[in-house]
């Protein structure tokens, strides 16, 4: 166990120090970098559609997919959900999101208790009074005989009532009580720590558990897992519960996250977001990469620093310019991860005008400089920190992008390590 601690060195605090848990096959937790996961939205039951969207999450680049398994239709496909991903080719780790009936599934579905690489289950929503204890064990029974992990998952919306009261009616006889929400957050620490312990005592060792307590505040959620995080070593697996849409969403996922992870704590991570109607899901996946690799967590995809533009870009180019060079990257990226190894780690810049441009670009690995108005109609490029070449007339982008290439070629081609300047 460590303390968590945010720094202004430069650099994120040293990793909460947590138990790993191999997850079919990732890990989670320990040294491994922060695992990305994600979780689908649609009918688990319908194998085909389930299928397709956790192939098109793993090829986004989600490490672990959860699927809701939340009746015997659902429990039923999935065993085909998992042999239809492996015949496309796709062995992305699935997990069971379980609640209120979560050992009578894995009961009466042993294939789909087998054919599930970890079950998530909710301590709030396990069991209700004496059944409570008996169900939990059930799962966690089910867990041991087929050897897999499990997230004991608390949440702030389904939070044990039980444990609640117990702690609320407490803190009421306490000389000095705390304010309702210090106490829900300790009910949220409470019902993890003490169901993990629970899930020990049955028998199931501590490098198969992860914990999470989900919370929908910012403030909160950092609040909580700090206490996790200085209370046990435990794996975590963070995420802001009902985060929200669009920028809402990312914004708030990524300061409670990014603010866990700067201190520390975070062993693999969600980032829960309401699609628009009929919207990507796969976005999820994209801004917790995105996430990562900005705070220098772990490298996904080449990063292109784009200046915002101002009134010294009052014509488009610059704007199409840098999307075109996003979009070309990102459409690259499946056929150059396969040629060129370490590719991930490329800087591009593309800047607006003299103020920031060259000085930018020279920072990046290779970086543009464009004219802002009233400047000379000439682009330098930057290689290496060096000035390599200026670029003029309409053929800028493609001979920007034609410079990419090259330089992805020199240095992560077969007989890389040189560059355009040497
Ligand atoms: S680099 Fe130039 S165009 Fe871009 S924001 Fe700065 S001043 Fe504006």
């Amino acid at each position: 166990m460590s303390e968590p601690d945010l720094s202004l060195s430069g650099a994120p605090a040293p990793r909460h120090r947590s138990v790993a848990v191999d997850v079919g096959g990732v890990v989670v937790g320990g040294a491994a970098p922060i695992v990305v996961q994600s979780m689908t939205n649609t009918d688990t039951a319908d194998v085909e559609a389930t299928a397709r969207q956790v192939a098109a999450l793993a090829r986004a680049g989600s490490e672990i997919v959860r699927i809701t398994v939340d009746r015997d239709e659902a429990a039923a496909a999935v065993p085909h959900i998992r042999e239809r991903l492996l015949k496309t080719g796709v062995s992305v780790p699935l997990v069971g999101d379980f609640h209120y009936i979560g050992h009578k599934l894995l009961a009466d579905h042993p294939a789909c208790a087998q054919a599930l690489d970890k079950y998530r289950i909710n301590p709030g929503n396990v069991g209700f009074k004496d059944k409570k204890d008996r169900q939990f064990a059930a799962i966690i029974e089910t867990a041991l005989r087929h050897g897999k992990p499990v997230r004991i998952g608390a949440n702030w919306g389904s939070l044990d009532q039980e444990l609640l009261t117990h702690l609320m009616d407490e803190n009421a006889k306490s000389a000095q009580p705390q304010d309702a929400r210090a106490i829900t957050r300790e009910a949220m620490v409470q019902s993890a720590l003490l169901s993990a312990q629970r899930a020990q005592e049955i028998g199931l060792p501590q490098n198969r558990i992860i914990l999470s307590a989900k919370v929908s505040a910012v403030q909160d959620l950092i609040a909580v897992y700090a206490e996790l995080a200085r209370r046990s070593d435990y794996a975590l697996h963070l995420g802001l519960t009902e985060a929200g849409m669009g920028s809402k969403g990312i914004v708030a996922s990524s300061a409670a996250l990014g603010v866990l992870l700067q201190s520390g704590i975070g062993d693999t991570i969600r980032i829960s977001l309401t699609p628009e109607p009929g919207g990507d899901r796969t976005l999820e996946v994209k801004v917790a990469q995105e996430l990562l690799q900005t705070m220098g967590f772990r490298t996904f995809v080449p990063l292109v620093a784009a200046c915002p533009g101002c009134g010294r870009t009052t014509s488009t180019t610059f704007q199409e310019l840098a999307r075109d060079i996003q979009s070309f990257i990102h459409d690259s990226m499946p056929d150059w991860k396969k040629r060129y190894p370490g590719v991930e780690t490329l800087n591009v810049a593309v800047m607006g005008c003299i103020v920031n441009g060259p000085g930018e670009s020279k920072h990046a690995d290779i970086g543009i400089s464009l004219p802002g108005t009233g400047e000379a109609p000439a682009a330098p490029v930057f290689i290496d920190g060096r000035k390599a070449a200026t670029l003029r007339g309409p053929t800028v982008a493609a001979d920007f992008k034609a410079m990419v290439i090259d330089y992805i070629e020199r240095r992560f081609g077969a007989g890389g390590g040189r560059t355009a300047a040497e």
